[in-house]
């Protein structure tokens, strides 16, 4: 019998023959368990390839030109790094470059390492499953669809003071942003890793949790292995039945980020000088200047991705934490969705963060007009990273152990 033990809520779940295109949902939490994708790896090498090569296009030409009186302003992909970091903001500046560049760049070299000895039936270079694990550590830290939002949301700011020409560059990244979303979502975990290193499962009843049958599943591969065993014997990595110390160190980051919330909202997150006058605007001064001038929908999506999915991301993680041994545990699968939803939206708070750096990279004319990064910008990252952080330690089949004590 071929089974999976889900991720988010530890059912052992039966496996059927999967025909090409068909996915398997978890009958208890309705997580995506596996997807049959037809030709994996035909795809996904083709993807990555091409979506290489665009990246590698996009940091050859003009990203963006700027022109105002008379003026003109020419910006590179590397320079909304850069410019952060001649701004004074040397932190963020490596967190964009790695967000938008070098993270997707390690991402594709990883998945190509992975898949292409595959394809070629070689041996790898180093080993596979090294490769195979720093892919999906490193793949929730590639935000390069959110910078593409965050580039269109600053092309509305800057259309009322100049003239915005899209470079060959923007195309190149636009289209290496479809590109690496369709490599990465080409290719199915648990398919992935059968294909890769193959390994036999210990015998399971399906319908129980693998917890109550003193089993365990790896996180990084989907094996179902002895609670016993230190280290996933496929992928070698660190085997926990539950994460370690879950709610407190997700209550920890809570508190870390709803600190950072405050100055993230109080200081400015941009300084505007134009003609020797200092303007400093805070994050809702932003929203409240677009929505004034007419710019509703981008007032619309700075103030929701912003204020208010930081805001609803902390209180919905506190809550989740509060609720395990709290709430009634028959709402276990609406407090699942709940979680997922979290940990899907978070990474879009980026946008303003993203917004300010193409900002200071294109409006830099000296004391006529330049944009200098605040000092908000950093705490707002801050309190992006973290309850990405928080969320990640969350375990979410602490709700379902729950249902289970009390079942018994
Ligand atoms: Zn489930
Ligand atoms: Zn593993």
């Amino acid at each position: 019998m071929e089974y999976i033990t889900c991720h988010d809520c530890d059912l052992v779940v039966e496996l059927p023959q999967l025909k090409d295109g068909e996915r398997a949902y978890c009958p208890r939490c309705h997580h995506l368990l596996t997807n049959k994708i037809p030709d994996p790896l035909q795809r996904a090498s083709a993807f990555s390839i091409a979506a290489l090569i665009l990246l590698i296009l996009a940091n050859c030409y003009p990203f963006l030109t700027f022109s105002a009186s008379g003026h003109v302003q020419v910006m590179t992909l590397i320079q909304s790094a850069i410019a952060l970091y001649r701004g004074g903001s040397e932190i963020l500046s490596f967190f964009v470059v790695a967000f938008i560049i070098l993270i997707p760049a390690l991402v594709l070299t990883c998945q190509l390492m992975v898949i292409l000895p595959l394809l070629l039936g070689r041996e790898p270079l180093i080993n596979r499953r090294l490769w195979a694990r720093a892919m999906y550590m490193l793949s929730p830290w590639s935000m390069v669809e959110v910078f593409v939002v965050g580039v269109l949301v600053s092309l509305v700011k800057i259309a009322s003071m100049a003239t915005i020409i899209l470079g060959t560059s923007f195309w190149a990244y636009v289209g290496f942003t479809l590109l690496f979303l369709l490599a990465f979502t080409s290719l199915d975990r648990y398919q992935l890793w059968n294909m890769l290193l193959p390994h036999p499962q210990p015998s399971a009843q399906p319908g129980r949790s693998a917890i109550s049958q003193n089993l365990a599943s790896c996180h990084v591969c989907t094996l179902t292995v002895p609670v016993d065993e230190q280290r996933c014997p496929r992928c070698h990595a660190p085997l926990h039945v539950r994460i370690h110390n879950s709610l407190q160190n997700t209550v920890a980051l809570l508190i870390t980020a709803f600190i950072l919330y405050f100055p993230a909202n109080i200081l400015p997150i941009t300084r505007t000088e134009q003609f020797g006058n200092i303007i400093d605007s805070t994050i809702i001064g932003g929203v409240v200047l677009m929505w004034s001038m007419g710019s509703y929908a981008v007032a619309m999506v700075i103030f929701f991705a912003s204020v208010m999915i930081p805001m609803a991301k902390l209180l919905a993680l506190a809550w989740l934490s509060w609720s395990v041994g709290n709430a009634n545990p028959d709402k276990a699968r609406q407090r699942t969705t709940l979680y997922r939803v979290t940990e899907f939206v978070g990474r879009w708070s980026m946008i303003d963060v993203f917004v300010v750096s193409i900002l200071v990279a294109l409006i830099n004319l000296g004391n006529i007009l330049s944009i200098y990064p605040g000092h908000a910008a950093l705490a707002f990252a801050g309190v992006v990273i973290i309850t990405i952080l928080a969320a990640d330690s969350f375990d979410p089949r602490l709700i379902w152990d729950e249902l289970e004590r009390k079942s018994r």
